[in-house]
């Protein structure tokens, strides 16, 4: 197997968030969380946001998107804002996502002092009243309850200076397209929009000619191929929750059984709390990120090299033109920002014709990035299935059979024959060799697996349907059914719990991979619903609701009596 490795070139150091042009308070909350340098979305997008540009950027969850309109935005916050009333309103398609980019609004502009409210279906808008009522800066919002809110007068956007529309093609599918020209119309026509989506239909086009004006256009997920051949080594990728993510990385670490491995997380936090994680399972674990001094690191490396560490888990900043000969396994935590970043990391390994792994956790929303990140390296990253805890026994015994195979051929076993053939007067030879082989397999092996639990399988994510007779506006009323493998999810709560269709269009494409156009159609009664899914992710769109509240409350979850499988 030969291979070009393609390694980082230590002199082009690419620019630091002090560069961008970002104030003292946002540049002192990056660090406090951790963030080493910006992606490459942020190095393009914050620029031109902070000079006032619209922009129109094709981006993925996982690309650093969000802080990359929300830095800018909070920067651009005026400081005197006297009526209370916001000036910046993001629209995203799904509540978890209002959540998400709020919570992010949050943490970067605390010390600016922004007031930040997410808004969506499902949450009693009494409470939300009384916060608009109070004075907010920013409102990240479902385009429904925004809408909701506008007509009530509750949400008064006379004095909105950006508009952000995120994750655009989603909200599309979603058939929020009426409702984003009616929330548009009463901003001011004097005013920043930004929108962010992951593909680039020429619907969403169309939306960019009608509302950006001369848009800065960014394209992060680029096609062409990045420079020098991706290295050739086995490359796997495993879908968990965010929840899991700790647990699955435990779980493939042990059967990959690495000589030595590096993890790669997104900041400095997320390396010091995985590498406690790590070590508390029984690695080695050394932290190496930006925020330690030279001798620090230059201690972690050769703690590596000399086998006394065994995992590595560490920033792309702390670990640029690293070399270390033992490493066989590469494994990004995350989902890299962009492809020339997956294809410098995976460099770590396979060079100079030795094997080599490289595997991705990812998210279920990050499936698209992978995609892209295969067609940029044309090559293929397989999904395998996460270990189930009877495949981690199952890799155990074997390494206990080799090594006892190792210890049969090549040690000296001399001295241990009196214990044998003294026991052997009192039990069958078998007998003493199961509690041999018992307490080798316990001694190599610490970590008892009884205390290990199984971690959920996310299914991925069907191809999208060719839908040649969607309009993009269907579906949230109830689209038709499509021909063949779809079923009905019953849900226990209907009219009487206040139920509509888009607060279950909310809740499945929320918490599970699932998009708008893959729901067909919704049908509500008093006291249930029933929504039609593609078989495929029928199971997931139950486990997805059973985890979650609707109209906030829990409801009976299953498929539908009719559509028993
Ligand atoms: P997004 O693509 O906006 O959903 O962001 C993906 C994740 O990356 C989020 O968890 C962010 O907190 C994190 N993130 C964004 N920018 C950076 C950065 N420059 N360095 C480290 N982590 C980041």
């Amino acid at each position: 197997m030969s291979s070009t490795p393609v390694r980082p070139d230590p002199s082009i150091e690419p620019p630091a968030f002090a560069d961008l042009g970002l104030r003292p308070e946002l540049l002192a909350a990056l660090s406090a969380l951790g963030y080493e340098e910006p992606t490459p979305i942020q190095r393009e997008a914050i620029p031109p946001l902070l000079v006032g540009r619209d922009l129109l950027g094709q981006a993925a969850t996982g690309t650093g998107k969000t802080a990359a309109f929300a830095l800018p935005l909070l920067q651009r916050m005026p400081e005197e804002r006297p009526d209370g009333e916001p000036v910046a309103l993001v629209l995203v398609p799904t509540r978890e996502l209002a959540v998400q980019v709020s919570e992010a609004f949050h943490r970067y502009g605390k010390d600016l002092g922004a007031r930040v409210l997410p808004i969506y279906g499902g949450q009693p808008i009494g409470r939300q009243l009384r916060a608009l009522d109070s004075g907010v800066d920013v409102v990240v919002a479902t385009p429904g309850r925004a809408l909701d809110h506008i007509a009530r007068g509750t949400l008064r956007l006379g004095s909105l200076t950006a508009v952000v529309l995120d994750e655009a093609d989603e909200m599309l599918d979603m058939g929020f397209a009426e409702d984003i020209e009616a929330i548009l119309e009463h901003a001011p026509q004097q005013r920043q929009t930004v929108l962010f989506s992951a593909t680039m239909p020429a619907r969403i086009d169309g939306m960019a000619r009608a509302h950006l004006t001369d848009p800065v256009r960014i394209l992060i997920a680029r096609e062409q191929p990045v420079a020098g051949e991706a290295p050739r080594v086995r490359q796997s990728a495993y879908l968990v929750t965010r929840a899991h993510k700790p647990a699955a990385l435990g779980r493939v670490l042990d059967v990959e059984s690495p000589t030595a491995a590096i993890v790669f997380c997104r900041s400095r936090e997320e390396v010091d709390r995985l590498t406690e994680t790590m070590n508390g399972r029984g690695y080695r674990a050394e932290a190496l990120h930006g925020g330690m001094s030279q001798e620090q690191r230059d201690r972690v490396m050769s703690r590596l090299r000399a086998g006394t560490a065994d995992l590595l888990v560490a920033t792309d900043v702390a670990a640029r033109g690293l070399d270390v000969e033992q490493l066989s396994h590469v494994v990004n935590y995350d989902v890299p920002s962009a492809p020339e970043s997956y294809v410098h990391r995976i460099g770590r390994v396979g060079r100079a014709g030795r094997e080599g792994v490289a595997i991705t956790l990812a998210e279920p929303r990050e499936h698209r990035m992978l995609k892209t990140i295969e067609r940029v390296t044309g090559q293929r990253i397989t999904i395998d299935k996460i270990p189930t805890v009877a495949d981690l026994r199952t890799r155990r015994l074997e390494l206990t059979q080799a090594a006892l195979r190792e210890s049969l051929l090549e040690d000296d076993l001399e001295p241990f024959r009196v214990i044998v053939e003294s026991l052997s007067d009192e039990f069958d030879l078998m007998e003493v060799a199961l509690a041999a082989v018992k307490l080798a397999h316990e001694a190599t092996l610490p970590g008892s697996d009884e205390a290990e639990e199984e971690i959920p399988q996310v299914a991925v994510r069907p191809p999208r349907p060719i839908r040649p007779e969607y309009d993009g506006r269907g579906d949230r009323r109830g689209g038709r059914p499509r021909a063949g493998g779809v079923t009905q999810v019953f849900i226990g709560l209907g009219r009487r719990a206040g139920v509509r269709p888009q607060d279950l269009v909310g809740a499945i494409t929320g918490e599970t991979r699932v998009s708008g156009r893959d729901i067909g159609s919704i049908e509500i009664a008093d006291r249930f619903s029933l929504v039609e899914v593609p078989l495929a992710v029928a199971d997931e769109v139950i486990a997805g609701l059973r985890g979650s509240t609707i109209k906030g409350r829990k409801a009976t979850v299953r498929l539908d009596r009719d559509n028993r499988r």
